[in-house]
């Protein structure tokens, strides 16, 4: 772990100049409809990269980041809160998150993104010891081999999580199907997301969009990219 937390040569500089172009997509999507940049949180996804690749992009001003895996993220949140104590930084889980976890997972994430199902909802709700803000994860093409609750369905696991009292529905998170095209996934999000609102007004957080198809994302309507590679680089391990 020792050569985690050490920066090597360069990466400050690689980093910041990474993110000034991810910022620069970001604002250029916004404008090209009409939105506010503001309205588009910037979600840096740090799986497979060493906690003191957090602390440069905290200190250039990101304080959201995701991990995918319990174990690395565990060990990766400890490590950083060592580097910069009382940074502001909030964790999101946004990998496949098996029940048996859950307890382990709410020890270090801020906001579960990957609730696809009614039983990993109430194995959260079992497991917190204080009220967890939670995404609930959508499959649009019912794929659900690649995660995600089938879309159709999307009412009645967010009227579940709804109703149980440890859990906040803050909105969806999707990843695009391989089956349809970017922009038809997202629109059809956003058309479930905006009725989903009817009952759900606090479900505000669309997580949309990874490094090929932010631009995409933003056009229909996400409130959050999920960033790695234009960010970080090639990820050095194998990740799902
Ligand atoms: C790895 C990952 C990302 C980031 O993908 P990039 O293409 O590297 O930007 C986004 N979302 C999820 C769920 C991921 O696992």
């Amino acid at each position: 772990m020792e050569g985690d937390a050490v920066e090597a040569p360069g990466r400050r500089e690689e980093l910041a100049q990474a993110l000034g172009e991810v910022r620069e997509r970001i604002a250029r999507a916004c404008r090209a409809v009409g939105r506010d940049e503001d309205e588009v949180a910037l979600l840096a996804v740090t799986k497979t990269w060493p906690a003191s690749d957090v602390a440069i992009l905290a200190d250039l001003g990101l304080t959201e980041f995701a991990e995918n895996r319990d174990q690395e993220a565990s060990r990766k949140v400890a490590e950083f809160a060592e580097l910069r104590p009382g940074a502001a930084a909030e964790w999101r889980m946004v990998g496949s998150l098996q029940r048996n976890k859950a307890r382990s997972v709410l020890g270090w994430a801020d906001r579960v993104d990957t609730v696809d199902s009614i039983r990993l909802a109430d194995a959260l709700a079992k497991a917190a010891t204080k009220p967890v803000d939670v995404l609930v994860q959508v499959s649009i093409d019912g794929d659900v081999a690649r995660g995600g609750h089938p879309i159709g369905d999307l009412p009645r696991l967010a009227d579940h999580v709804a109703l149980t009292s440890e859990l906040f529905l803050r909105g969806v998170m999707t990843v695009a199907p391989l089956s349809m095209s970017p922009q038809q996934a997202f629109a059809a999000l956003y058309e479930a997301v905006t009725r989903l609102r009817d009952d759900h007004p606090d479900a505000t957080v669309i997580s949309a969009g990874m490094s090929g198809d932010l631009e995409d994302a933003i056009a229909h309507g996400s409130t959050c990219v999920r960033v790695g590679t234009a960010l970080l680089g090639s990820r050095r391990l194998a990740s799902p």
